[in-house]
């Protein structure tokens, strides 16, 4: 979590703004999240963080690339760290109730990916830089 700050502070830096208190502490609500969440869930895990200005630090985050923005099926932004922070994963997003959560990316699915990629690279002289994949269903509690 340290590093994680760190990096932070530094990405802040870079773009002429600091790590305050309250930025720290949405990095850090979402360093601990098993999925993107939004301001709502942020605010349960960190009541004392205002609406307002958790979502102006919100887009200072973004801006930065510390934390990126989620399009799910619902009307909710959803935020997550960054993912050179948080690591490569997907995410299964439910149709129904909006939910999203991370799901990690399994090594067989990475290989065909890669495999296909390096195919389109071939025939449309695109190089794929990284991917990102949204499963789009029905979570357990709405199926
Ligand atoms: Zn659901
Ligand atoms: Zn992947």
């Amino acid at each position: 979590m340290g590093d994680v700050l760190d990096t932070a502070s530094a990405r802040l830096r870079d773009v002429g703004q600091r790590l305050t208190t309250s930025r720290a502490a949405l990095v850090d609500a979402l360093a601990d999240a098993p999925g993107p969440l939004t301001i709502p869930a942020i605010r349960e895990l960190r009541p004392d963080l205002a609406q307002s200005s958790a979502y102006r630090n919100l887009v200072v985050l973004e801006e930065a690339g510390i934390v990126h923005r989620v399009i799910g099926t619902d009307d909710f932004a959803r935020w997550e760290l960054a993912e050179d922070l948080a690591g490569h994963h997907h995410h299964l997003i439910c149709s129904k109730c909006g939910r999203v959560d991370d799901v990690p990316a399994s090594a067989g699915l990475e290989r065909s990916l890669a495999a296909a990629a390096a195919e389109i690279t071939r025939t449309t002289g695109f190089t794929t830089q990284h991917h990102r994949i949204d499963l789009v269903g029905l979570c357990r509690d709405c199926s």
